[in-house]
C-alpha cells in the first residue's frame, strides 16, 4: 500500500533498525520504545490490523509468531519472559493501520488495563 508507513519501512523507503527478516515477516525496533526490548513484527503483505485477518491471509500470523519465538530465543528473552501485543482500532490506540505485533521485554512489565472500567461485568 503506497501511503502506508510500515509498507514504506518494509520496502526500505523509510529507514528502520531491522532485527529479523524472512520471506513473510519483517521486524524492526520501535522508534519510541516503552521497554528495553521493543520490536515490531509485521507481515510483508499489507493487512490493516487484527480486524483485517481472514482465512485467506491468516497463515502469515503463524509465521509472525514463529519469528517472534525465534528472535526472542536468539536474544535470550525467552528465559526472562516477554509480552506480545497487537492494538486494534481506535480505543486500543492503534496508530499505524498495518498489522503489527509489539514484542516487549527486558524488564518487569506492569499489568495492563488494571485500572480500566470493567464495564462488561
Ligand atoms: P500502535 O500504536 O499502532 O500499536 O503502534 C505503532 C508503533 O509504531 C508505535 O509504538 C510507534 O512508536 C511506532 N512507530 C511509529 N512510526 C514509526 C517509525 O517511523 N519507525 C519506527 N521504527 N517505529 C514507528
Ligand atoms: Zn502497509
Amino acid at each position: 500500500m503506497s501511503d502506508c508507513l510500515f509498507c514504506k519501512i518494509i520496502g526500505g523507503e523509510i529507514p528502520s533498525t531491522k532485527v529479523f527478516e524472512n520471506d513473510y515477516v519483517y521486524a524492526f525496533k520501535d522508534i519510541s520504545p516503552v521497554a528495553p526490548v521493543h520490536v515490531l513484527f509485521v507481515p510483508k503483505e499489507h493487512i490493516s490490523g487484527v480486524s483485517g485477518i481472514t482465512p485467506e491471509n491468516s497463515a502469515v500470523v503463524s509465521k509472525i509468531f514463529e519469528a517472534i519465538a525465534e528472535y526472542a530465543h536468539s536474544i535470550g528473552l525467552d528465559e526472562s519472559g516477554y509480552r506480545v501485543v497487537s492494538n486494534c482500532g481506535e480505543s486500543a490506540g492503534q496508530t499505524v493501520m498495518h498489522l503489527h505485533f509489539h514484542l516487549l521485554g527486558g524488564a518487569m512489565l506492569g499489568k495492563m488495563v488494571s485500572d480500566c472500567e470493567r464495564s462488561h461485568e
